[in-house]
């Protein structure tokens, strides 16, 4: 039996004895006779009126009900889509990091937050990539930006955020980072990259190797400052020669393979 049936049912059955103590009150006092025309009608009334009226009010509250759950339902999905949408409209579409737009945020939120030890901040530039895609196509230079992004995620994990900020340009924020550990981790990244020999089709294979600009994050730095700073060291890094990374404060670090 459905719930409003029994809702019904029960209001119905409510009325009934009501009814017949309404009318076994008042009828005596009128100085009426209880006849079993009086009883019929306080079983009859409220089965003919209350009956179908509660039956439909109660149907109506259920169908509200149905359409409430629907709506939180949909509200529900909405949120998860609307989630997943702003998720990829922080992403760059090749590799999966974050985009520019996102990273900047990050950065910003990163040097306004800094505290020690401090973070370190790394643009990276693909060497020599132009050349890649001259002599292997832009679909082997796409596959070598994607290899490139997965050694990122790899070897640098959870604790950096790491965002694709130009077509060949990487920028890396090293979270809770202090100097010589920055630099291990840093040096372990570019020795992965190196180390990838990307099938190019055939027997051929693409060598591949980043240049490296890092620049600290303290509290009293701006985001431009640092990008700046960075981007200096990753000038040094390329005019040392490439496959390299150039610390502020410190100086080249030989590429030694
Ligand atoms: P350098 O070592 O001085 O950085 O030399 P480079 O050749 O890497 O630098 P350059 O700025 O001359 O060339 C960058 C190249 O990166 C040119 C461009 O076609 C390529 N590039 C940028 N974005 C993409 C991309 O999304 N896919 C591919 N396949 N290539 C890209
Ligand atoms: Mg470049
Ligand atoms: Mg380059």
């Amino acid at each position: 039996m459905g719930m409003a049936l029994r809702g019904a049912l029960r209001v119905t059955l409510i009325s009934v004895v009501a009814s017949l103590l309404v009318t076994m009150a008042v009828l005596p006092a009128m100085g009426a006779q209880l006849t079993e025309i009086a009883f019929v009608m306080c079983v009859a009334a409220p089965l003919l009126i209350a009956l179908p009226i509660s039956y439909r009010s109660f149907r109506q509250k259920e169908q509200i009900l149905a359409a409430h759950d629907e709506l939180a339902k949909a509200h529900r999905e909405l949120a998860v889509a609307h989630a997943a949408l702003a998720e990829t409209a922080r992403r760059d579409s090749l590799t999966g990091l974050f985009n520019r737009g996102a990273f900047l945020q990050r950065l910003e939120a990163t040097c306004r937050a800094a505290q020690t030890p401090p973070a370190v901040l790394l643009m990276i530039d693909a060497d020599n990539f132009k050349a890649i895609n001259d002599r292997f196509g832009h679909l082997v230079g796409d596959k070598a930006l994607v290899s490139m992004a997965d050694a990122m995620r790899s070897v640098l994990g959870d604790r950096a955020t790491i965002g694709r900020i130009g077509g060949e340009e990487f920028a890396v924020i090293l979270h809770g980072t202090s100097g010589s550990h920055a630099i291990d981790i840093t040096e372990r990244l570019r020795k992965r990259i190196a180390s990838i020999s990307l099938p190019a089709g055939g027997d051929r294979t693409v060598a591949l190797s980043i240049s490296i600009g890092a620049a600290k994050i303290t509290p009293a730095s701006s985001a431009t400052t640092v990008m700046r700073i960075a981007d200096e060291k990753l000038y040094d890094a390329k005019n040392g020669g490439r496959n390299r990374a150039a610390f502020q404060g410190i100086g080249i670090i030989e590429a030694v393979a």
